[in-house]
């Protein structure tokens, strides 16, 4: 094959593959937004082969042989050329290392696992889950073997959500997050508790969708390659860099739950409308992982969106579109309210500070679910005595308590702590922002674009072109869990006037 015909193939192969996805991701979005209740029979046959056709593609023979010829080419394509390949054979090898009887297996049994583990919820019967969490661990303990059998299995999993990152690493994170967070917490259980009845009045919907648009525009995104739709829950979908589409969920007793979505999910489209144009419907478009991803979600929706300067300048809107909700609240009152502290049972609803130790909880569950020191039968009276020792609270079932998240049944394990670990990449963004132009006066006047301008040249214009650490490294150099505990010390030892 010459050089020119497997570039031709290469960029074929890709522009398939774009098309599949954008597919895939057409009707998953219209199924979840506007499509009739009884249509998913024929959308699950057309998602199916969509499905198996992108397997096909990327696991071909012919794939095989167009990654050798690159090969042989190696020393005459470009670094983006180098990197594309570099990705396709990642992908290759995924598709490749999984036997396909036991890939199919395990695609059944997550199905039924999803579906049992809602059941299970509803009911709160961690026994009729328990039969299918065993097998998921097992499932995972051997692909763990099949990615990389020199690391341990954890460690294996880890990588494949957020590469370059392991045990040792998280670790240390979260010994050190626990080591100052935990007194912090224990300080603002005995503070005076903070007042924040006038978030839950009553916020129509109507209100509630134009302020939404307000949030965007001051966020500066562009609504011409951006819109917002409904879900239960929200989320960001990205077609390419012109086409990025998110989604929010309307709750007319709390105006917080759709105003910090909204946020949040402009953080991701930000990041997805800020990639490079020269790498689309190429394998390095796309945020690079959950962890770089959640990094640019949680910066706008904790450390701009729940900050001081950003309340006061949106207070003025949320004036005039709520009049008698905000009657008589003050920008302060406003900002102690959206930061209230408050141990909870559940992830989703909580709050910047306790958010961690919900992630944590998780980690050691899972790490010793996978490395076989605890038995899945065991996990529910583990999960209760966490809570108990971290946020002081007691569970009361299974329900609320470790069947709350959808992630073990669909096979997740070693996905939760990109979570916290995009919060604390945020704080240290902050840090380098700040030394660069003043983030809390461009935030006092309004002017987004700064912030956005500094991410997208930092970050977002990579797109998967860099690998996590290396974007990580381009915006921060050498990450230092220390900035996220100093900020969130120094942000509510202030709220809850602690001496430090
Ligand atoms: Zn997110």
């Amino acid at each position: 094959m010459k050089l020119e015909k497997a570039l031709t193939k290469l960029k074929e192969l890709q522009e398939k593959r774009y098309a599949l996805n954008a597919a895939y991701s057409a009707l998953y979005l219209d199924a979840v937004t506007v499509a009739p209740e009884d249509t998913a029979e024929g959308r699950g046959i057309a998602l199916g082969i969509l499905a198996g056709e992108q397997q096909k593609l990327l696991s071909s023979k012919k794939t095989k042989k167009l990654l050798e010829a690159l090969e042989d080419y190696r020393n005459d394509l470009t670094l983006e050329q180098k990197k594309q390949t570099e990705l396709l054979s990642r992908e290759y090898k995924r598709m490749k290392v999984i036997p396909a009887e036991e890939y199919m297996e395990y695609a059944a049994l997550t199905n039924d696992a999803e579906a049992v583990w809602h059941k299970a919820k509803e009911e709160d019967n961690f026994e009729m889950f328990l039969p299918y969490l065993e097998k998921l661990v097992d499932f995972n303990r051997r692909f763990a073997g099949y990615y990389d059998p020199q690391k341990a299995p954890y460690d294996a999993l880890l990588n494949e959500y957020e590469r370059g990152v392991d045990m040792q690493y998280l670790d240390a994170f979260f010994d050190k997050l626990k080591e100052k967070l935990v007194p912090l917490l224990q300080q603002i259980a005995n503070a005076e508790v903070i007042e924040n009845d006038f978030l839950h009045g009553y916020f129509p919907k109507e209100k509630q969708m134009e302020f939404s648009d307000y949030l965007m525009e001051v966020m500066k995104i562009d609504r011409k390659h951006c819109q917002i739709g409904e879900t239960e829950h929200p989320f960001t979908l990205e077609f390419n860099n012109k086409d990025v589409r998110i989604t929010t969920n309307y709750q007319e007793r709390d105006v917080c739950a759709s105003m910090y979505s909204v946020i949040h999910e402009g953080g991701h489209a930000l990041y997805e409308l800020g990639i490079d144009d020269r790498y689309q419907y190429t394998f390095l478009t796309g945020g690079v992982s959950m962890g770089i991803h959640e990094s640019q979600s949680r910066f706008y929706e904790n450390l701009i969106g729940r900050s001081r300067e950003f309340l006061a300048f949106i207070y003025p809107k949320m004036c005039e579109i709520f009049p008698e909700q905000f009657d008589g609240v003050t920008v302060e009152q406003l900002y102690r309210a959206v930061n209230k502290v408050m141990p909870s049972l559940i992830r989703i609803d909580a709050d910047e500070l306790t958010y961690c130790f919900h992630i944590m909880i998780r980690y050691e569950i899972e790490k010793r679910l996978i490395d076989g020191s605890l038995q899945p039968r065991d996990v529910p009276e583990e999960w209760n005595r966490l809570y108990r020792d971290y946020l002081g609270i007691e569970v009361p079932n299974d329900q609320k308590g470790c069947l709350q998240d959808s992630h073990w049944s669909g096979g997740l394990f070693g996905y939760f702590p990109s979570y916290a670990l995009g919060s604390a990449y945020g704080a240290q963004m902050l840090v380098e922002m700040n030394k660069e132009f003043s983030v809390s006066d461009a935030v006092t006047k309004g002017e987004l674009d700064r912030v956005n301008d500094w991410l997208k040249e930092k970050i977002h214009r990579y797109g998967s072109y860099l690998e996590p650490q290396e974007v990580l490294a381009n915006a921060v150099g050498v990450f230092e869990p220390d900035h996220y505990i100093d900020y969130l010390y120094k942000k509510y030892s202030e709220i809850y006037s602690l001496n430090r």
